[in-house]
């Protein structure tokens, strides 16, 4: 009999991740707020078991995965009413794998160790494609035995997993990776609206720096998108926009300046303001666009 899984939140990132899970011989156990997602879901395969409460779900698994937008979900979907908190107890494993605050982490692993459940916090790096093909990179906080207990899990969504520390340390080191993301999508769209608004093809441009030091993921995986002003999500501007708000708090909490991480994420809030929160984050290259008064795509 295969093992159960739980899996709470089938968005974008989840909705993959759970159907490797299936498809790696788990029994997954499935809530989210769309109830159509679970209807397509367990129309689609008998290895999903629809729950209706977080509670149902730690009930029916002893592993349960979280894939949630923010701290708040999470705190409500752990320790609120009718939350995993009520039916997990000694030999349950909550795995939050969503981006939220460490210090919400470390709140509610605390809080399950209280009833003798035990917690990691597990962050993803890789979008959309990565959750798809499973090949996601993993930053995990928590406890040995527990990173052990999860890693055949995290095996079948991940392929770069790495123990960073303590609980809440995963989450920290989401925090870092969003700053360096942020910045690097700031400095490939400052570079590409200065070539291009100087007369150069911007094709050229990412072809040519594609061979170089100024090269990145970013400009390898979204500069075509900010070339041809393709923004459908992929990773939303509105929870990138969070992800910054959580390492400048970081910073604050830690006496660590982040000034160039400040100053991007008053692009993100002006891209939000400008009614951009549901675009893929490759949108922050239109801030550039609206300051320079010229359009890429329209070259
Ligand atoms: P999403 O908004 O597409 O999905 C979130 C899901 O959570 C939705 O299906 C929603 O129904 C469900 N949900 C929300 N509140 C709930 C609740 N109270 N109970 C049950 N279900 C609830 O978001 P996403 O893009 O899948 O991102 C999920 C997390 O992963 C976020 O923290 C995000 O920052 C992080 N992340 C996203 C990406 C990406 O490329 N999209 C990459 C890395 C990390």
């Amino acid at each position: 009999m295969a093992e159960t899984i739980g899996f709470i939140g089938l968005g974008i990132m989840g909705k993959p991740m759970a159907r490797n899970l299936a498809n790696a011989g788990y029994e997954v156990v499935i809530h989210t707020l769309n109830r159509q997602t679970i209807e397509t879901f367990t129309a689609e395969s008998d290895t999903f078991v629809a729950a209706s409460t977080p509670k149902e779900v730690a009930q029916k698994a002893k592993i349960v995965i979280t894939m949630l937008p923010n701290s708040p979900q999470v705190r409500e979907v752990a320790l609120g009413e009718n939350g995993l908190i009520e039916a997990m107890g000694e030999g349950s494993l909550h795995i939050d794998m969503s981006t939220i605050a460490p210090a919400v982490a470390v709140e509610v692993s605390t809080a399950l160790a209280g009833v003798g459940a035990h917690a990691l916090d597990a962050p993803v790096s890789g979008g959309e494609a990565g959750a798809i093909n499973a090949a996601l990179s993993i930053m995990v906080g928590g406890a040995d035995a527990d990173v052990e207990r999860a890693m055949p899990l995290f095996e079948k969504m991940g392929k770069t997993i790495v123990h960073v520390g303590a609980s809440g340390a995963g989450q920290t080191v989401k925090a870092c990776n969003q700053v360096m993301v942020a910045i690097n999508y700031a400095a490939m769209s400052e570079a590409l609206v200065l070539g291009a608004k100087s007369g150069v093809d911007p094709q050229k441009i990412l072809q040519v720096l594609g061979g170089g030091l100024a090269n990145s993921r970013v400009m390898e995986l979204k500069g075509q998108n900010a070339v041809q002003g393709k923004f459908a999500p992929g990773f939303r501007v509105d929870l990138h926009r969070k992800d910054l708000d959580i390492a400048m708090n970081a910073g604050k909490n830690t006496g660590t300046p982040l000034p160039v991480t400040a100053l991007v994420q008053q692009f993100f809030e002006a891209l939000s303001v400008a009614g951009r929160g549901g675009l893929d984050h490759s949108a922050l290259i239109t801030i550039y666009e609206d300051l320079a008064r010229f359009k890429i795509s329209d070259v």
